[in-house]
């Protein structure tokens, strides 16, 4: 579903990650950790091409989404994206209304009918939770909402695209433990149709939802896997020393 193969991102000369070989298996959770600054959102960015967007920024290796090279030149990042959907650690809504922040993209992408459009802001709303608490105010801003309820309109816009992947840099950090317990329920409820990263600095949030952990760690001054494998194998016989002091909170 998506794999790297010996994976390496530049930021101008700096290298931010070198050398990634990882594969998340479809239709699981696949949680990466580590400490800041070791490549983890970058690394998550070179996975849709959101790292195309920064000028300095270079790959090399590969990346395999769907059995397709994600570097392919015939394939279109716009397309790439709507299948591999982000989400960021602050809620990002456009400013605009509930609605529209649902069908804009729908829109974009070719659907113009208004009962399809409705149908799928409702299945959408109804996926993350969110229909009952917005059904009537649909086309107030979406600013109004809570931090949480934000999250989760980001997370149904994403679905609105049909998404076989999505990635989530850090989506609970900004919130509160209610919203944020609401947020991870979420998350572990999307498991079986999609197949999620997340990136948690919040180890306890990682063994709880995750199946699988790709633990990162700054090696010569760039991020690298030094540990990967199933969740409670990682956590609980880890194979590599500092990732076995960094899970008993010794190191980083
Ligand atoms: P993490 O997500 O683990 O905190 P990041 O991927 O954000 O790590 O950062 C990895 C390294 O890349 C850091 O040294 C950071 O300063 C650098 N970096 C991140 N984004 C950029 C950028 N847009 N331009 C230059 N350097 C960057």
């Amino acid at each position: 579903m998506i794999q790297t193969q010996s994976l390496s991102v530049y930021y101008g000369d700096k290298q931010a990650v070198r050398d990634v070989t990882f594969h998340a298996p479809a239709g699981k959770i696949t949680a990466i950790v580590g400490p800041s600054g070791c490549g983890k959102s970058t690394f998550l960015s070179s996975l849709n091409r959101m790292t195309d967007l920064i000028p300095s920024a270079r790959i090399e290796g590969q990346v395999i989404v769907n059995c397709c090279d994600v570097q392919d030149r015939n394939r279109s990042p716009a397309e790439l994206r709507r299948c591999v959907g982000m989400i960021f650690q602050k809620p990002n809504p456009f400013a605009m209304s509930i609605r529209n922040n649902i069908q804009l993209a729908v829109r974009e992408h070719g659907q113009r009918d208004r009962q399809q459009l409705n149908q799928i802001t409702e299945s959408v709303l109804r996926d993350v939770g969110l229909w009952d608490e917005v059904k009537d105010r649909l086309d107030d801003s979406a600013l109004k909402l809570s931090g949480g309820q934000q999250q989760r309109l980001c997370i149904a816009r994403a679905l609105a695209l049909k998404p076989s992947i999505l990635l989530m840099d850090e989506p609970c950090s900004a919130l509160d433990p209610i919203a944020s317990a609401t947020v991870e329920a979420l998350i572990l409820s999307l498991k079986e149709r999609y197949t999620i990263l997340i990136v948690t600095h919040n180890l306890a949030q990682a063994r709880r939802i995750s199946d699988e952990v790709a633990m990162f760690w700054m090696n010569d001054g760039a991020g690298e896997i030094i540990e990967q494998g199933p969740t409670e194998t990682v956590f609980s016989k880890p194979n590599h020393p500092i990732a076995a002091a960094y899970f008993a909170g010794t190191s980083g």
